[in-house]
């Protein structure tokens, strides 16, 4: 097959599983719901920003990360499945940084979600807009709604509101400042944003239904005084709005048409359809509305994913940073040697669901596999080396062996590997008492020496402590691999070797599982009578005591030469060990440092 018409590296893939978020996208675009049309908001309103001009998108998603901590696995489902649809149905997805909390953005985190997302492969062209952007429009639909008698301004401590609010089994209690005038609300919030109250004195509310069955709908604070500098519209506003009312109004001026998100949010939606209902009703935004539609989060087992965790572990120093290749951020992840590809192959296997389940971290492992089985040229290195003299070859010869690059893919060609009288092997391709089965090298045992020739082991030499130093072996010369008759020998082992005097002794990081059991901090899975879509948060017992103290070892390996060569990021599998990546941080031309980024096989599902 020539180059143009070979299928995209993904060919592996399913077929695009159909699931309900496409089956409503494709019912949208049957009925011709969403014709493409620019700024959502009504002409002339405050803010218009630049990305609203018209374009040809058929459907419209949003990432809408929040910049308070790294991107994780959790997100990078998001991710791929918002920008994966736009693509898939010629659509556009935003990049959105929600930043409506004034004091907990940071430009790092901001910066690490823009590397992260593009590092997964995606891109929002232009499309790049900040909730903040929206403060001018968010504060005069709050004004509209308290024109329109669907917002009051509330003057009861928290803790009065608290009390009003019900639960779950009792209606809550209207406040008896709910009957204010719009006149008088609007002087009240006014006042409000310029400054004159403080924090936690009036919040806006909507007016609702206090009886309402979903606690969301009793009258839930819109807006509230915070006397906080914000680090895109510095000290313009001394109010700011809430999360939940200001993502409707961001998504519908985006003119998204399928606002995807989390189930912790379905509660929410009655509130995301009244809020924009009311605002289009008066002539505030355009229709059609955006439409909320749930998913559940991904659940991952042997890591954890909630932010607050992830910062703890990187705070507290149980691990060297948000990108030490153990954690679950995409930082780590890359810095571990997983790849893009693998991340959206799990994406695409994982599917979308209503329910929330659990997902294998074998799994993850798994697509990472497929992906670098295919991309990474093999090489060969010996993480426990043992030396293997060969005793009848002479001392000052060499020769070179031919190893393939990759064994599906022989356009990748061969490479030399030095061949000499010394190797290093691994230590555990030898014993001096085989159990039943084993192959390799013991005393009288004959083994190839993979792209060499064929050995028949004679012994050892041990040191005082009886530990052994050296295995002796003589070779067979007519066995060269690739040679007319080299398997006229039988041998049912094959190890691999490099030449003492040529390796290259180097730093690998050999990286496992950071948590030793499934669910950190928790027996089962789920505590019983927890509701689909809680986090993990809320630990039975303490989730840092689960860390697996072996999750990092690092040994001097020794690598065949061209290894020293690799650049940062490049991936190879070891042969008979693994993938591996050269640290993107501290590997250096002629200076390599290797990660694991996962083993060829899988050891921890019994
Ligand atoms: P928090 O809101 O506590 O800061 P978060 O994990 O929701 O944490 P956001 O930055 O708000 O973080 O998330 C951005 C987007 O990623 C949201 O749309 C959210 O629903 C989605 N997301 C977050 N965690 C997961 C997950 N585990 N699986 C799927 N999507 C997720
Ligand atoms: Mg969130």
């Amino acid at each position: 097959m020539n180059e143009a018409r070979k299928p995209p590296s993904g060919a592996r893939r399913p077929p695009a599983q159909s699931n309900f978020i496409r089956t409503s996208i494709e019912a949208d675009l049957a009925s011709g719901k969403h014709a493409a049309r620019g700024w959502g908001g009504r002409p002339g309103a405050a803010a218009v920003h630049a990305g609203a001009a018209p374009d040809p998108a058929r459907i419209r998603t949003r990432f809408p990360p929040e910049p308070n901590g790294y991107l994780h696995i959790g997100h990078a489902k998001s991710i791929c499945l918002n920008f994966g649809l736009a693509l898939e149905y010629g659509g556009a997805c935003h990049m959105r940084f929600d930043d409506t909390n004034p004091e907990k953005e940071e430009q790092e985190y901001v910066d690490s979600i823009v590397e992260a997302v593009k590092w997964l492969g995606f891109d929002w062209g232009t499309r790049l807009y900040y909730a903040s952007d929206y403060f001018d429009f968010m504060y005069e639909a709050a004004e509209y709604l308290i024109g329109a008698k669907h917002a009051y301004v509330d003057s009861l401590s928290a803790e009065q509101m608290r009390a009003l609010r019900g639960t779950l089994t009792e209606p809550g209690k209207v406040s008896p400042y709910r009957d204010r005038t719009a006149d008088e609300n609007l002087k009240l919030f006014r006042q409000m944003r310029d400054g004159k109250f403080a924090e936690g004195e009036h919040v806006l509310r909507a007016k609702i239904d206090m009886a309402s069955p979903n606690i969301n709908l009793r009258d839930p604070a819109i807006y509230r005084v915070r006397k906080a500098a914000h680090h895109r519209t510095g000290d313009k506003w001394c109010v700011y709005p809430m999360y939940t009312y200001a993502h409707p109004i961001e998504d519908a001026l985006e003119r998204i048409t399928h606002s995807l998100c989390t189930l912790e949010f379905e509660d929410q939606r009655p509130f995301y359809d009244w809020l924009l209902e009311r605002l289009a009703d008066g002539g505030m935004l355009a229709r059609p509305l955006p439409q909320q539609i749930e998913f559940a989060r991904l659940n991952l087992t042997y890591v954890v994913l909630s932010k607050r965790k992830l910062i703890q572990l990187v705070a507290e120093g149980h691990v060297g940073g948000w990108d030490d290749p153990r954690m679950p951020t995409l930082a780590g992840a890359r810095r571990r040697g997983y790849t893009a590809e693998g991340f959206r192959l799990f994406a695409e296997r994982i599917g979308v669901a209503k329910a929330d389940s659990w997902i294998e971290y074998s799994m993850l492992e798994e697509c990472m596999r497929d992906v670098l089985n295919e991309s990474a040229q093999r090489r060969i290195a010996v993480l426990d080396p043992v030396r293997l003299v060969i005793d009848n070859y002479p001392a000052q010869r060499e020769e070179e062996c031919r190893a393939p690059n990759h064994p599906q893919k022989p356009e990748l060609g061969r490479r030399a590997v030095p061949f000499a009288r010394e190797l290093w092997i691994e230590r555990e391709d030898f014993t001096e008492s085989p159990p039943k089965g084993y192959f390799r090298l013991f005393p009288g045992n004959k083994v190839r020496l993979r792209y060499g020739y064929v050995v028949e082991c004679t012994g050892c030499e041990k040191n005082a402590q009886g530990h052994v130093i050296a295995v002796h072996c003589n070779y067979d010369p007519d066995t060269r691999s690739g040679t007319p008759g080299a398997d006229k020998v039988k041998v049912k082992g094959n190890i691999h070797w490099l030449s003492a005097r040529h390796a290259h002794p180097a730093e690998v990081r050999l990286y496992d599982r950071l948590f030793k059991v499934p669910y950190p901090g928790r027996s089962s899975p789920l505590p019983a009578g927890e509701r689909p879509g809680v986090r993990e948060d809320g630990d039975e017992h303490s989730w840092l005591g689960d860390l697996n103290p072996d999750s990092k070892r690092i040994i001097t390996a020794y690598l065949e030469s061209s290894l020293c060569d690799a650049a940062p990021e490049e991936r190879f599998q070891f042969e008979r060990h693994g993938y591996f990546v050269a640290d993107r941080v501290d590997s250096k031309r002629r200076a390599p440092v290797f990660n694991r980024a996962v083993t060829l096989r899988d050891s921890w599902t019994k």
